[in-house]
C-alpha cells in the first residue's frame, strides 16, 4: 500500500465523488443549456451543488458562486475583474490607488496573474509583496500602512507549503476604510477551516475540487455581491453569460459528493482529530530524525500540513529515502536541472538556507483515518532506521551526492541508442543477455526499504557514485547490466557510464515510479537489511 502524504498537492478522489460522476456520465449527461428533460437534469444537478456549495461556504445571498475548471483559473477571473474595474476608473479619469498588494508566500498564481493582467491592460500599477514574519504570518503592521494606497489585496486562507493559517479578520481590519478589493485564495481552506464568507468583506475567493477529493478540471469561484466582475471567457452564454463554456457536469456533480460528505461528517475527520493524527507524525518524525525542526509553528497551522527539516539532511534525499519507504512527501524545495531550489515560500518566512534546503512537506486529508496514520508512522520509523544503519557513511554520501556530476561528463562518447527501455522491455532483454544483471543504484538507506520487483535477475546494489570501480570487473565478467533507481535519472546516468567503457548497458526508463510489478521482494534484500 501506498502511503500518499502530499494532499495539499492534490488528493485521490473519493469513492462517492467517483461514483457521482461516473453516473453523471452515464446519466445525467444533457448539456445543461438544453431546454429538453435530458438539459433540465443536467441543471437540476449543477443548481444542487451551487447551492450546498452556498451552505457550507456559507456565503451570503445575492454573492455570485461560479463553476470554474480550478483554482487557477479562479484567480485570473478575480485578478481581471478587478484590474479591469480599476482600469475603468482612470479612463473615467480617477486618480488610482498605486498599489496591488499580495502575501509573499501567496501561491505562484497568484502575483503570476497580477503581473500578467496589470501589463495585459496597461494598468502599470505597482505590485508589491506584503512581508510575512518567521511565523509565516503577514506583517499586518506593514499591511495597514500600505493599505490606503492599495487597489488590490490578495492572502491566502492557509498557505500551501507550510499550512500556515492567514489571520482573515486581521487582515479585514487592516482593510478598513481602504480602497483595496480583497481576494483570498482559499484552496488551502476548503473543508478543513469555516471561511465564514458571509460575515468577512472577502470580494473573490477561488477553491479547486481536486485538493479536496473532487477531480481535477473543477473548481469555484465566490464573487461578493457588488464585486467588480469581467469574465474571463465568452461564448456561448453558460454560467448567466458570465463563464462561457459548456459545463463540467461530471465535475460538478463530483465536487457535489464531496460537499455533501463535508455536510454529512460521515467522511471526513474532524478538526481536533486531525490536529491529533498530526502530533502523531510529529511525534514519529521526531523520533526518527532526531534534531527535526518545525519550519512552521504547529500551532499556527492547518492540523493537516507539516513542514520540517533535518539539520545535514538535504530534502532530496529525505525524499528519497521516503519514496522507497513507500510514503509519498513533498520536497519543501522546486527542483530544476538537478539543483535545488529552495522554497520561495520558506525564504520569505526568513528560514536560515540550510531551513530551506532539507524542508518537507508532509500533509494529509481529513478523509485519511487512523490506520492509515497508524501505518505512516509505522514507514517514517522505518526510514530513520534506514538511514541510522549507514552510520559513518551517511555524511560521505550526503557530500557525494550534492556533487554528482562526474559521472555525467563526455556523455557523447557512448552509444546511446535505446538506452532507456520501458518494464515492458526485460522479458525480451533477459532473453537476449543471459547474462544480465540487476542493478539498484540507490543509496544504501533507500535500496534497504524496498521496492523492487522480482524479475528473476541476479541483483546488486551499488549507488551511483561507487558506479565507477565495478565497471572494469564487470567488463571483464563480460556482464550486460540493467540499472534501476527511483525515477531512472540516476540508473540513465550508469548505464551511460557503463557503455563509455563498452558495455552493454541499459536502464529502465521511469525508474521503479513506474513499475508495473508488485514491489518488496524480501527474497532480493541483501542479507540482514
Ligand atoms: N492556490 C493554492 C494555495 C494552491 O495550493 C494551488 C494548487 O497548488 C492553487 C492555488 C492552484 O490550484 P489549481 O490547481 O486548481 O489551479
Amino acid at each position: 500500500m501506498e502511503i500518499y502524504l502530499d494532499a495539499n498537492a492534490t488528493t485521490p478522489v473519493l469513492p462517492q465523488a467517483r461514483a457521482a460522476a461516473l453516473a453523471a456520465m452515464a446519466d445525467d449527461f444533457g448539456n445543461p443549456s438544453s431546454v429538453h428533460s435530458a438539459g433540465l437534469k443536467a441543471r437540476a444537478l449543477m443548481d444542487e451543488v451551487r447551492e450546498r456549495a452556498r451552505r457550507l461556504l456559507g456565503a451570503p445571498a445575492g454573492a455570485r458562486l461560479f463553476f470554474v475548471s480550478g483554482a487557477t483559473e479562479g484567480i485570473q477571473t478575480a485578478v481581471l475583474s478587478a484590474l479591469q474595474a480599476l482600469r475603468a476608473r482612470r479612463d473615467a479619469g480617477a486618480a488610482l490607488p498605486p498599489l496591488l498588494l499580495y502575501g509573499a508566500t501567496e501561491h505562484k498564481a497568484v502575483p503570476e496573474a497580477l503581473r500578467h493582467w496589470n501589463a495585459l491592460l496597461g494598468l502599470g500599477l505597482q505590485i508589491v509583496a506584503i512581508p510575512v514574519g518567521r511565523d509565516g504570518r503577514h506583517d499586518l503592521g506593514w499591511l495597514a500602512a500600505q493599505a490606503p494606497q492599495a487597489g488590490l489585496v490578495c492572502t491566502m486562507a492557509a498557505n500551501n507549503e507550510t499550512g500556515v493559517i492567514s489571520d482573515l479578520d486581521g487582515i479585514a481590519d487592516c482593510l478598513r476604510g481602504s480602497p483595496a478589493l480583497w481576494l483570498v485564495d482559499g484552496v488551502q481552506a476548503l473543508g478543513k477551516l469555516p471561511l465564514r464568507l458571509a460575515e468577512r468583506p472577502i470580494d473573490y475567493a477561488p477553491f479547486s475540487g481536486h485538493k479536496l477529493y473532487a477531480p481535477k478540471g473543477i473548481g469555484l469561484l465566490y464573487v461578493r455581491e457588488g464585486a467588480p466582475f469581467t469574465p474571463l471567457l465568452a461564448g456561448g452564454g453558460q454560467e448567466g453569460a458570465q463563464r462561457a463554456g459548456t459545463e463540467n457536469v461530471s465535475g460538478v456533480a463530483a465536487l457535489g459528493a464531496v460537499l455533501r460528505a463535508l455536510e454529512d461528517g460521515d467522511s471526513f475527520r474532524s478538526a481536533a482529530q486531525l490536529g491529533s493524527f498530526r502530533e502523531r507524525l510529529a511525534a514519529a518524525l521526531q523520533q526518527a530524525f532526531p534534531g527535526l525542526v518545525f519550519n512552521a509553528p504547529p500551532a499556527l497551522c492547518l492540523p493537516t500540513t507539516l513542514n520540517i527539516a533535518v539539520p545535514g539532511i538535504p530534502s532530496r534525499l529525505l525524499l528519497d529515502l521516503f519514496d522507497a519507504g513507500g510514503l509519498r512527501v513533498s520536497g519543501g524545495s522546486a527542483c530544476s536541472a538537478g539543483k535545488a531550489q529552495p522554497s520561495d515560500v520558506l525564504q520569505a518566512m526568513g528560514l536560515p538556507e540550510w531551513q530551506s534546503a532539507s524542508a518537507l512537506r508532509i500533509s494529509f486529508g481529513p478523509a485519511d483515518d487512523e490506520a492509515f496514520i497508524a501505518e505512516a508512522c509505522a514507514r517514517i520509523l522505518a526510514c530513520g532506521a534506514s538511514l541510522r544503519a549507514c552510520g559513518d557513511r551517511l555524511e560521505q554520501t550526503i557530500a557525494r551526492r550534492s556533487a554528482p556530476a562526474s559521472l555525467d561528463e563526455a556523455t557523447s562518447d557512448g552509444d546511446e541508442t535505446d538506452i532507456a527501455l520501458p518494464w515492458s522491455a526485460v522479458d525480451a532483454l533477459r532473453q537476449a543477455w543471459p547474462r544480465l544483471r540487476l542493478v539498484d543504484v540507490r543509496e544504501p538507506y533507500e535500496h534497504r526499504l524496498g521496492g523492487l520487483p522480482a524479475l528473476g535477475l541476479p541483483l546488486q546494489a551499488l549507488p551511483l557514485v561507487e558506479l565507477a570501480g565495478a565497471l572494469p570487473g564487470w567488463l571483464a565478467e563480460e556482464q550486460a547490466l540493467l540499472f534501476v533507481c527511483r525515477s531512472g535519472k540516476r540508473s540513465e546516468q550508469a548505464a551511460r557510464a557503463a557503455r563509455r567503457q563498452g558495455l552493454q548497458a541499459w536502464s529502465l526508463a521511469g525508474g521503479l515510479a513506474l513499475c508495473p510489478l508488485s514491489p518488496l521482494s524480501p527474497a532480493l534484500r541483501p542479507a540482514g537489511s
